[in-house]
């Protein structure tokens, strides 16, 4: 598994988002997240935390210089991405390091956007919210319209998750936020699962309509996973996925 040895890594090709500079609020020797996804890059949840998270100046002067660095070579970010070892949402500071984030890609990249790759479950805290509110690209995870499949896919930490509560927090964005989904099919700890099924796409679109994202991505495995046993889906299928959304009037992005 790759964990970001850096608390700015990069820039990047993304396929999602362009070029790409992102930022990890994690510590950089271990994966801390409030999913466990079975796909994850990063490996599954770490204990040894050697390396606390880094602070809010530290990643105020990381960022700066980065962007200065950059701006002297004439290759300025399309995007800076949170990301990295976790879910960035969880760094205590999280709103704030975003203040300062809009500041400096205003001073120095004023074209740039700022996404957030979350998996959702702290959107219900008002800092987090209020965050996520300030940036272009709030990129909010949405696996699975059942919760048996999301808690074989994401094994959310906290037992309190559920799709219910998702739909509730996602309606609070009025629209205005993108929805990320990983489909996937495979095995796992004896279960079998297919987030690809006609009743798990026509479930998942029921709740596209009741969030009303602006955008959705949906893509499949990329890179190696913790678990073995899963199924890259086939560009061809995730493409009558996108377009049985697009119908609906989604307007999708297919990254295979
Ligand atoms: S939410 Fe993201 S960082 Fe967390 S386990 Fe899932 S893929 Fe990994």
């Amino acid at each position: 598994m790759i964990l970001f040895d850096q608390i700015i890594f990069g820039p990047v090709i993304s396929r999602r988002l362009g070029l790409s500079l992102g930022v990890n609020l994690l510590p950089i020797d271990a994966k801390i997240c409030s999913f466990n996804c079975i796909y994850c890059e990063c490996g599954f949840n770490t204990t040894m935390r050697e390396w606390p998270m880094p602070k809010r100046p530290q990643v105020r002067e990381c960022l700066e210089a980065k962007l200065r660095a950059m701006t002297l070579e004439g290759r300025l970010p399309d995007v800076i991405t949170f990301a990295g070892n976790g879910e960035p949402t969880l760094h205590p500071d999280f709103e704030a390091i975003i203040d300062d984030t809009l500041e400096l890609r205003d001073r120095f990249c004023p074209d740039a956007k700022v996404s957030v790759l979350t998996n959702s479950t702290r959107i219900h805290k008002v800092s987090v919210y209020r965050a996520l509110r300030k940036v272009e690209n709030p990129i909010l995870k949405l696996d699975s319209a059942f919760d048996e499949t999301l808690r074989i896919l994401d094994q959310p930490v906290g037992r309190l998750f559920s799709v219910a509560w998702l739909t509730e927090q996602m309606k609070r964005f009025e629209g205005d936020f993108i929805i990320q989904t990983m489909f996937l099919r495979g095995e796992h700890e004896g279960k079998a699962f297919d987030n690809t099924t006609d009743v798990e796409v026509e479930a998942w679109l029921d709740v596209l309509d009741q969030v009303k994202p602006r955008q959705v991505m949906i893509y499949s495995l990329d890179r190696e996973a913790p678990v073995k046993s899963l199924q890259k889906i086939p560009v061809i299928e995730l493409n009558r996925i996108a377009e049985k959304a697009r119908v609906r009037g989604f307007n999708v992005s297919v990254a295979g």
